[in-house]
């Protein structure tokens, strides 16, 4: 290891994930290609191994759903944009709404995803009940549904940057671990390794649930925060439309999808305290199952064979942080997307390289997600994390 890593480089991404691979491709294909990233596990293990796929531009706030939108031609034409099939299933989402305040606010936001372009509809009980079999629609007041909207594979998706940003000249190391950030004089000048140290004037924090530990390494403070989130699977069974969308009953918390027969499903647990422990609570299990069997009847005959947890890197807006730090020269990060990371992380490699190499994004301003904004007394609240 010590004669390959470089002891300098025109910038260092730390870890590599969805979200540091999209922003070493990114930046070597505008040019910066003396670029090092440092893995301290492998390539998309981290919440990228553990994340659900998901894209969807039905979400509250506009600059969340122009994120996806920037994001979303990489997935449709991933093997043009990223060299690579990434088990693309444009199957939409569909928001179920069962109270008279839940169908105002979707309206409202409806009305503002049209307005960005985005191919939201509104969908009576009946056309939902068409939409998707099995599923219970007595109380149902209506539904918006994108059918832009799907999954995709997280891991087929990094591992895509990466072989990119390598084949324009980036250096991937896995098992190297980032112990220190060095600086000097209010600008970042590197890091120390477990192999060495590398000086960069530019050092890039990826590093996902753990991102506010490595901006600690560097004396700053993120409002970035790993809470562990649960998945359940079932083995296949009748009643399922391999074709149907990911569904979410709002007045739950619900979400469900279709998967290889059977179906995936979760919820976010208000009370889930943060921390770095994943576990799988058969008590949450239950719960959830109860509300999916609720929700849609056919259920009650599937066999629950499974699940997996994984962190959502929350902020107290659950919004994003992209961008630099006016106290520390040089640094930057990208993480805090509160379970939207996968899908934001085309954009965010994106605007981020614009941000470094041109001093502020252009192709869509991202200043409302600067990591700054709670310190400014500019929070964004987005409503719906699933
Ligand atoms: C259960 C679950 C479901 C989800 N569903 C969705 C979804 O449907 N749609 C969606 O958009 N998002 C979803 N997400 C969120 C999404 O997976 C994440 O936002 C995204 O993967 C974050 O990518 P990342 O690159 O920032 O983080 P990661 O993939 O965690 O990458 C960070 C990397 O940094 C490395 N690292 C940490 N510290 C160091 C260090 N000191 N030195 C070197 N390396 C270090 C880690 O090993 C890790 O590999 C979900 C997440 C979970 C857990």
């Amino acid at each position: 290891m010590d004669e390959i890593i470089p002891r300098r480089a025109d910038a260092i991404i730390i870890g590599a994930g969805v979200v540091g691979t999209s922003i070493a491709h990114h930046l070597a294909a505008r040019g910066l290609t003396d670029l090092v990233v440092l893995e301290r596990n492998r390539i998309a293990q981290g919440a990228s191994g553990d994340g659900a796929g998901g894209f969807r531009q039905q979400f509250s706030t506009a600059i969340n759903v122009q994120m996806t939108q920037l994001s979303l031609p990489y997935f449709l034409d991933a093997p043009h944009r990223l060299g690579a099939e990434i088990e693309l299933r444009q199957q939409g989402y569909l928001f179920l709404l069962t109270t008279e305040a839940q169908v105002a606010e979707f309206r409202t936001n409806l009305a503002m995803q049209r307005g960005l372009g985005a191919p939201v509809r509104w969908l009576e009980r009946e056309e939902v009940a068409a939409l998707v079999p099995g599923l219970r629609t007595d109380d149902l007041l209506g539904a918006t549904y994108c059918s832009d909207d799907g999954w995709a594979r997280p891991p087929l998706v990094a591992t895509a940057f990466a072989r990119r940003a390598e084949a324009l000249g980036a250096r991937i190391f896995e098992g190297c671990p980032v112990t220190g950030i060095a600086t000097n004089g209010g600008a970042v000048t590197g890091v120390t390794t477990r192999h060495g140290a590398i000086d960069a004037p530019i050092v890039i924090d990826a590093a996902g649930p753990w991102a506010a530990e490595v901006a600690a390494l560097a004396g700053l403070a993120l409002p970035a925060e790993p809470v562990c989130r649960q998945v359940f699977r079932t083995a296949p069974f009748a009643g399922v439309a391999a074709g149907a969308p990911l569904a979410i009953d709002v007045a739950s918390g619900l979400w469900f999808r279709p998967h290889e027969g059977g179906f995936w499903w979760g919820k976010s647990d208000d009370a889930e305290p943060p921390g770095l422990i994943k576990h799988l609570d058969p008590d949450w299990a239950r719960h959830t199952a109860d509300l999916a069997r609720d929700r849609v009847p056919p259920f009650a005959g599937a066999r629950v064979v499974g699940g997996w947890s994984g962190f959502y890197t929350m902020t107290p807006d659950a919004h994003g942080l992209i961008g630099g730090f006016p106290h520390l020269r040089g640094f930057y990060c990208a993480t805090g997307f509160s379970g939207h990371g996968f899908q934001h992380s085309p954009a965010t490699g994106l605007l981020l390289a614009e941000i470094i190499l041109d001093g502020r994004a252009t192709t869509l301003d991202i200043h409302p997600l600067r990591p700054t904004r709670f310190a400014e007394g500019e929070p964004i609240v987005e409503r719906y994390v699933v």
